[in-house]
């Protein structure tokens, strides 16, 4: 007999819904997300999930294929056409094992790769000292200015010191517009690969509010699962360029992928690409792209107005960072979700403070933007994150290590009793209901 989940698991139905209701009372401002629209998750719960599909459409290692194939194609083709390049691989499970997959396509181990550094904004896979790509090949690491603009001078200096035989530009926190041709000029003077990791990005430059990196880099990579607003998986594309200075990229990238990194693709998730790309095509998803950058300004000059410091003092795309002063990033990210305000504490540029206790905080504006919040809502959101600022001012994180579990257990202690930011979470209550997301 067939039973529905709740039947047959009342505990894991119950979490589902728990988060459901957690996403429909708060505002989630982490940048990486988004909410994905009904028809994107109806195909992602689908029965493509019971799928094997090991190779690529038309050689396969297994039968049955007559509807994974086209659906891969057709993601392919959406994919090829929104972005307007000659190769996609919609394969990767994710953003990292897309990026690691092009690593071995271009590069040996060992050799020398450049990236953009974490604490600068750069994401992981681009060689920190964490992730296993900086295990693997030899690493140098580019930075911010004091502005918070990529250091281009440092860039071409580093280059033409080290030849590296490829160059990622992308990032996860850094809010200004990436200088592809410039950097195109600088990897083309010492012949190294240029790659752009645009998963931050890949709704910005599809809505046409962010350049488009396709004439100026090799290979493109990104997630679809955050400003393109698409299930958790990833893509990599080949570009005009890209094949130009290597006539088998394609085939290359193809083979890292699969055999080389993954084994089967995850069909239903690949279903899920296509109709987000689908989506990407509409008229309303430019509409949207448009409206989470006005959100972001807007949302930056109300927390400036308010004395709020933004790390490059603003933003040029759907992202802000908040420099929280040394170590509070924490402080402000706790005490905002007391309130129902969801964020990520980040390390900002030259942060003297640890990963674990950054001074800043990450914020963006996606996901209200597909719950239909603009401009007046920004303001309040802004008022709000003033009035908890207000209220947590008088913490200072302590230098001394022994200190600070301390001081934050007492933190904590006094949040939960405050009782201005019960009455803000009322408020922000009331604003998510009349914005409601899958009712
Ligand atoms: C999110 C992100 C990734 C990694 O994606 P996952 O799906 O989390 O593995 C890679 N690069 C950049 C720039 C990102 O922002």
């Amino acid at each position: 007999m067939k039973k529905t989940l709740k039947e047959q698991d009342p505990l894991v139905y119950k979490m589902i819904k728990g988060e459901e209701k957690r996403q429909e009372e708060g505002l989630e401002l982490i940048p990486s997300e988004i909410a994905a629209s009904n028809a994107v998750i109806e195909a992602l719960g689908s029965v493509f999930t019971n799928k094997y599909s090991e190779g690529y459409s038309g050689k396969r290692y297994y039968g049955g294929q007559e509807f994974a194939d086209s659906i891969e194609t057709l993601a392919i083709d959406r994919a090829k056409k929104l972005f307007g390049v000659p190769h996609v691989n919609v394969q990767p499970y994710s953003g990292s094992p897309a990026n690691f997959a092009v690593y071995t396509a271009i590069c040996e181990p060992g050799d020398k790769v450049m990236g953009q550094s974490l604490p600068d904004g750069g994401h992981l896979t681009h060689g920190w000292k964490a992730s296993a790509t900086s295990k693997f090949f030899d690493i140098t690491q580019y930075h911010v200015d004091d502005e918070g603009y990529l250091d281009l001078e440092e860039i071409e200096t580093l280059a033409k010191e080290h030849k590296p035989k490829m160059i990622w530009v992308g990032a996860t926190a850094y809010v200004r517009e990436f200088p592809f041709e410039e950097l195109s000029k600088i990897a083309d003077k010492v012949g190294a690969y240029l790659i752009a990791d645009i998963a931050h990005i890949a709704g910005l430059i599809i809505g046409g509010v962010h350049k488009s990196p396709v004439e100026y880099v090799h290979v493109i990579t990104t997630t679809t699962h955050k400003t393109l607003r698409g299930p958790r998986g990833g893509m990599i594309m080949v570009t005009e360029k890209g094949l130009k200075k290597d006539k088998d990229l394609a085939k290359k990238i193809d083979r890292a992928i699969f055999p080389g990194l993954q084994g089967g693709p995850h069909d239903h998730q690949t279903a899920a690409i296509a109709v987000t790309l689908g989506e990407a095509m509409e008229p309303e998803f430019t509409e949207y792209a448009k409206q989470v950058v006005k959100n972001a300004k807007v949302l930056a000059e109300e927390l400036k107005r308010r004395g709020i410091k933004l790390v490059s003092n603003g933003t040029d795309n759907h992202m802000l960072l908040i420099d929280c002063g040394f170590g509070r990033g924490t402080f402000l990210s706790d005490a905002l979700e007391e309130v129902g305000i969801t964020l990520n504490k980040n390390t900002i540029p030259k942060d003297e403070s640890s990963p674990f206790y950054p001074s800043g905080v990450r914020l963006g504006t996606p996901f209200v933007t597909v719950r239909k919040m603009k401009e007046p809502e920004m303001e309040k959101i802004a008022e709000w994150i003033y009035r908890v600022t207000q209220e947590i001012e008088k913490y200072k994180f302590p230098q001394i290590k022994d200190y600070r579990g301390k001081v934050l257990k007492k933190f904590k202690e006094e949040l939960m009793k405050n009782e201005e930011l019960k009455n803000i979470r009322k408020e922000v209550k009331e604003l998510c209901k009349k914005f409601p997301l899958y009712k």
